[in-house]
């Protein structure tokens, strides 16, 4: 069981590979790199790759483009509603210097002026912007706070 999840988060495929596999064109992941829906594990020489786990939530991220009739905007603003704040459990002061506190049209792990606890963190690695690869749907995370 553990070697399986070691497996699925390892960052073993390029970028055409993970296209193939997710039957993602690679225009479309780029762009979902750059508009921050992704973030990819980035070699030494600078290169992308990717995880079982992020092609699933490349294929997250497509359902909501294609079957849900999301645009790239309206994805980050629903990824902006994720609580960081009270996951991390940041203090009332340094939520008032974080942008991810204030803002409603980017995903935390794109804020430029992060909190304290977050400046030194992998957001890869972080539970928040995980939430999409452990839950069916944000909704579904939202309950577990607020039942
Ligand atoms: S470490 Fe990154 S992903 Fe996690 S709460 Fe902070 S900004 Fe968001």
């Amino acid at each position: 069981m553990e070697n399986t999840l070691i497996e699925s988060t390892a960052p073993v495929y390029t970028l055409s590979t993970t296209s193939t596999l997710s039957g993602i064109p690679v225009h479309s992941i780029r762009q979902y790199i750059d508009k921050g829906l992704i973030i990819p594990f980035k070699k030494e020489s600078n290169r992308n790759l990717f995880s079982q786990v992020d092609i699933l939530r490349l294929k997250y991220i497509n359902n909501l483009l294609n079957e849900d009739g999301l645009n790239i905007a309206g994805i980050r603003a629903l990824l902006a509603l994720i609580p960081c704040w009270a996951i991390t459990e940041c203090s009332l002061a340094e939520r008032e210097t974080c942008q991810a506190y204030h803002s409603d049209a980017y995903p935390c792990w794109e804020a430029s002026e992060k909190g304290t606890l977050c400046k030194n963190t992998n957001c890869r690695e972080c539970e928040v912007y995980r939430i999409v690869e452990n839950y069916p749907d944000i909704k579904s995370f939202l309950k577990t706070l607020i039942p």
